[in-house]
């Protein structure tokens, strides 16, 4: 894990808004404990894009049960992603991410600028002073990897806004994230101890194979750990209806709906 960067000592020092981008998940969860030792509490927001039916059940109640009390947002995108998928007639692509821009960046990114109001309406001097805080680590994937873990954001830094977008654990180790949680006398959403390697949504167009099959099985054997119990079921319903799969064909595999990829049927 690499040194905190002195551009954001300096930035708590101005007064700075820490706004944690939380998902429940366990890179999140690593992010937020780091903050929490690092931002002074008043400096400190967590905000959670809810995805509702399409994310693990608990997500919300795990974040609020991991977290010390601090100021807590939930936001939501005006249609929901099985919404999008029937609307476009197709599944979002790894490489746009529209999923992700509608989903979680647009809410949370309203979301701030409806704080950073509040803060000017109060009389904050620096109110318009946020750092936008995500749990992105190199280790995850080459794309990951090429980010720039602290930057200034030009696109949001409008209307008297300074926006700053950081990466805290971008250096992080997947093992040190989970020793990190258990060194807090934490424990990880349950759907780890299940075999699930990400969170968020429970089948996710990024996800690997492993993931995809364990969340098929999950969805099946568990649905209590599922917001609807049903979600499987419209995945293949939706890769049926639009004629199209949800995960990319690859050379190796060509083209494999979700029920072939993951052996279960819906
Ligand atoms: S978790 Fe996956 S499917 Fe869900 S919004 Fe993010 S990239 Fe898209």
């Amino acid at each position: 894990m690499s040194e905190i960067p002195s551009a954001i000592h300096e930035l708590i020092a101005r007064g700075a808004l820490f706004v944690v981008n939380h998902s429940g998940g366990k890179d999140s969860q690593a992010m937020y404990l780091l903050l929490r030792d690092l931002v002074p509490r008043e400096q400190l927001v967590i905000v959670h894009a809810d995805l509702g039916a399409v994310e693990w059940a608990g997500a919300i109640g795990h974040i609020l049960a991991t977290t010390d009390g601090e100021r807590f947002f939930t936001c939501h995108a005006r249609r929901t992603l099985l919404q999008m998928i029937e609307e476009r007639g197709m599944f979002p692509s790894p490489e746009q991410r529209q999923c992700t821009s509608d989903l979680k960046r647009g809410p949370i990114e309203r979301t701030i600028r409806g704080i950073t109001r509040e803060r000017q309406a109060l009389g904050i001097k620096a109110w318009g002073l946020v750092v936008n805080c995500m749990g992105m680590r190199a280790q995850e994937s080459p794309k990951r990897k090429k980010l720039t873990p602290l930057k200034f954001s030009a696109r949001n830094s409008k209307a008297g806004r300074e926006w700053h977008e950081w990466l805290p654990i971008h250096a992080m180790l997947e093992t040190e994230v989970f020793e990190n949680i258990k060194a807090a006398g934490q424990k990880p959403h349950p759907v780890y101890a299940l075999g699930m390697r990400r969170f968020s949504c429970v089948f996710c167009i990024m996800a690997s194979e492993e993931d995809l099959k364990t969340a098929a099985r999950l969805a099946t054997e568990h649905p209590e750990l599922l917001n609807d119990p049903h979600l499987y079921r419209k995945y293949v319903g939706l890769e049926r209806s639009t004629g199209q799969v949800m995960l990319m064909p690859t050379k190796k595999n060509g083209r494999r709906s979700l029920e072939e990829v993951t052996g279960v049927a819906a």
